[in-house]
């Protein structure tokens, strides 16, 4: 009997790995590591269940690090097959995976000089040359086409919405014997910029659906009016705007935010800085495939040019001894390392500065701290008081919320024989599948981590 195994996201967001397993042949539908608490990061270190070099072949449906981030680790522990996923999946794989495995070295290399692993000495989950040989093992893929991945199964990428390249994956027998199983992902959302509104759904037997805002609304949407707000105050007392960024797709909505305040006269002209490689290389990645991007983009991409790339280290410290009023966006997004650092460093002890937070700030990093309103945060070994402004916008989430998800869920031909939530936390869960069971009559299923389930494929 074709079965389906739960090895990741089930009960939590992060680690996304659902093994698909059809006549003796295995199918891994994305290979996500585990984030956050201990218990969870832990798991990024046990062995699966099966022997690697049993599994046929992989498939991602888009390039956050909870989807794809394992796959170095897969590859150095025997995987041999190909990775399927689209053509901007593999091209932001390129940017993420070297750097996850970076910050993997460097977490070893800190560990083994504080002598606090357990190990010894600590060795990094993987390494850069675990990412390359993964990277070398992805076959870009179209949208909306059959691609043969095992001797009996083909799958097919739909434009999911929620990060350039992202999909929905319909896995099928090619003979047409078996059911449909669709492995949704994560949803994107409905009339955002940048990013094109989830494509709808289709006939499914069993589909697997995200729950991360099973039991929440975003904000609404002020059309950028905070936004406008806290630029205008701060460039009036001549100061500089620090916006600390998750490097894709958080970046591409800030910039598109702010050329379309300017282009409506909301906002002056102003200096705009993108002070972070792998944000100007993703914003690359983006303007490459501005056909898979929302149609408003299009028209919108002429003025994209107009900010400037701060490439090397020596031209972002040229920036931060500059203390003219300008827009800065530099990573990383909870403030805890990369160039943003030395802009807080410098830019914190002045009232004239404001700090704005776009992002969900996890416990114990400081960007937190600043949430937090602390009044002042170690850096370099230096207490430097905080009297900039800190500001933060909340909303820009790349996940659909509860309402959009059943919304979603509404667009499909029929019912599935059964829904699974994954990729929430349980209350979450729970909420999400009230909701569904009570406005739709659905079945829906929250697995647990591990579980496996006969399919009818
Ligand atoms: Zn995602």
């Amino acid at each position: 009997m074709p079965s389906l195994t739960f090895l990741g996201a089930a009960r939590t967001v992060t680690g996304s790995k659902h093994l698909l397993e059809v006549d003796g042949q295995r199918i891994l539908i994305d290979c996500g590591l585990f984030q956050g608490l201990k218990d969870l990061r832990l798991r990024n270190w046990s062995p699966l269940p099966i022997r690697p070099e049993t599994i046929d072949t992989v498939v991602l449906t888009h390039a956050h690090i909870d989807h794809c981030g394992w796959l170095p680790r897969l590859v150095s522990q025997g995987f041999k097959g190909p990775v399927y996923c689209t053509a901007g999946t593999a091209d932001l794989c390129k940017l993420v995976l070297p750097d996850a495995a970076h910050l993997q070295e460097e977490d070893a290399k800190f560990a083994n000089k504080r002598g606090f692993s357990k190990h010894s000495p600590a060795m990094p989950l993987y390494t850069e040359e675990d990412a390359a040989e993964a990277l070398s093992r992805l076959k870009p893929s179209p949208f909306n086409t059959k691609i043969s991945v095992t001797k009996d199964i083909e799958v097919e990428f739909s434009n999911a919405g929620h990060l350039l390249g992202s999909s929905y994956v319909l896995a099928t027998r090619k003979d047409n014997s078996g059911g449909r199983i669709l492995f949704g992902g994560d949803l994107g959302r409905y009339s955002r910029p940048i990013l094109p509104d989830p494509s709808p759904g289709v006939e499914a037997d069993v589909l697997l659906v995200e729950s991360t805002y099973g039991d929440r609304l975003h904000p609404e949407e002020d059309g950028g009016a905070t936004l406008a707000r806290i630029v205008t105050e701060t460039i009036a007392r001549r100061g500089k705007v620090i916006i600390p960024a998750f490097a894709i797709g958080r970046v591409e909505e800030l910039l598109y935010w702010l050329f379309k305040l300017e282009d409506e006269g909301r906002l002056p002209k102003l200096p705009i800085y993108v002070d972070s490689p792998m944000a100007i290389k993703g914003i690359q990645y983006y303007s490459a495939r501005t056909d898979e991007l929302d149609k408003e983009i299009i028209e919108m991409r002429r003025k994209l040019p107009r900010f400037t790339s701060v490439n090397s280290a020596k031209e972002s410290m040229a920036l931060v001894a500059n203390d003219s009023p300008a827009v800065i966006i530099a990573s990383s997004g909870m403030a805890t390392g990369g160039r943003v650092v030395h802009h807080l460093f410098a830019g914190l002890p002045d009232p004239r500065n404001t700090v704005l937070f776009v992002g969900f700030q996890a416990a114990g990093t400081r960007g937190r701290q600043l949430v937090d309103g602390a009044q002042h945060v170690k850096m370099f070994g230096q207490h430097v008081p905080v009297k900039a402004r800190i500001e933060r916008i909340d909303g820009m989430s790349a996940h659909a919320d509860a309402a959009e998800i059943v919304r979603w869920l509404r667009t499909f031909p029929r019912a599935p024989k059964t829904t699974y939530l994954v990729h929430g936390e349980i209350i979450a869960q729970e909420a999400l599948k009230l909701r569904i069971t009570k406005e739709l009559g659905w079945n829906v299923e929250i697995p647990a981590h591990g579980q496996k389930v006969d399919l009818p494929l």
